[in-house]
């Protein structure tokens, strides 16, 4: 078993950092919240003063933090200048490419190995050690991260050189915002139609129309299996998150010049979701918004 870094233990990270201290590892954690740190202790973690004090000495340093920024900033001021040559350095947040890459970039230039290995699933695949990673990275670097984020997940898969676990984050999230829409404004029109929804949901998801966001997820209450939308839309994945997660693939599409239409819709709806006070509910609350037709 190894000794880790792990630096943001919020929402996603705290369970995560309690899963790699299951597994046996020697967990030193770091997070600028008190009672994060209390959390990650009584899972099993060491916490300590600083992040630079969690990298020294760390065989992977792992961060989840909210944004490219504060990820940058950490590598800056804590990881780059205090872990040791061997050690992978692993970001599991959700940030933009371009941050992905010169980090990645910056690393090698002082001779370390940074992979990105953003996840797909919630708070309760973090707690329950299912999430999926998807890497951008050398494919030593994968080798090397893929043991440790096996202990926080399902699945582990390399998409391709630097950025690229950002990139395939950003494409499939964009998706589930589009599908997510879709398949509100499928279900509110087969209603005004006459179709019971749970009539349609029979239909639908073993017809073309089947989705991730209809068969796991369904925005109608009592359709398919029990979704946030038999909760009143608690998340979940709240609408700030796919809000967050459209902005960076629209900043994406911007910079290689892709048409994303259907993204780009989503994101102008989902904003409207959200600044009509809507921002902690989950996404496929956005129905709500549909139905009224404003
Ligand atoms: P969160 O806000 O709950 O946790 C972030 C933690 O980082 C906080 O505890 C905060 O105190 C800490 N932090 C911020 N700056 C720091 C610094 N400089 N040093 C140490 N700690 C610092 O967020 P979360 O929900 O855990 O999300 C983390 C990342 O995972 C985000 O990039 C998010 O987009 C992504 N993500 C979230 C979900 C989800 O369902 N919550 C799902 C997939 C991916």
């Amino acid at each position: 078993m190894a000794r880790v870094a792990f630096i943001g233990l919020g929402n996603m990270g705290g369970g995560m950092a309690a899963n790699l201290a299951k597994a046996g590892h020697d967990v030193h954690a770091f997070d600028l919240s008190a009672d994060a740190l209390d959390a990650a202790k009584k899972a099993g973690c060491l916490p300590v003063a600083s992040a630079a004090e969690a990298v020294k000495g760390a065989e992977a340093v792992i961060t989840m933090l909210p944004a490219g920024k504060h990820v940058e900033a950490v590598y800056t001021d804590a990881v780059f200048d205090n872990a040791d040559g061997g050690a992978i350095l692993i970001d599991c947040s959700t940030i933009d490419v371009e941050t992905a890459r010169r980090i990645n970039d910056a690393a090698a230039a002082k001779g370390l190995t940074a992979v990105d290995a953003p996840v797909s699933g919630g708070i309760a695949a973090a707690n329950a050690g299912t999430l999926t990673f998807m890497v951008g990275g050398s494919k030593a670097g994968f080798e090397r991260a893929e043991p440790f984020l096996s202990d926080m997940g399902k699945a582990v898969i390399h998409a391709g050189g630097a950025g690229a676990g950002q990139a395939a984050k950003a494409c499939n999230n964009m998706l589930l915002g589009a599908t997510m829409v879709a398949t509100c404004e499928a279900f509110l029109l087969a209603q005004k139609l006459g179709l019971d929804p749970q009539k349609f949901y029979d239909i639908a998801s073993v017809s073309s129309g089947q989705s991730w966001s209809m068969t796991s997820y369904c925005p109608v209450p009592g359709a398919g299996p029990e979704s946030p939308a038999d909760r009143d839309y608690a998340p979940g994945f709240a609408t700030a998150l796919m809000l967050k997660d459209l902005g960076l693939a629209m900043a994406a599409a911007q910079n290689v010049g892709a048409d994303v239409p259907m993204g780009t819709r989503a994101q102008e709806l989902y904003a409207q979701f959200a600044e009509a006070g809507n921002a902690g509910l989950d996404f496929s609350g956005i129905i709500r918004m549909l139905e009224r037709g404003k």
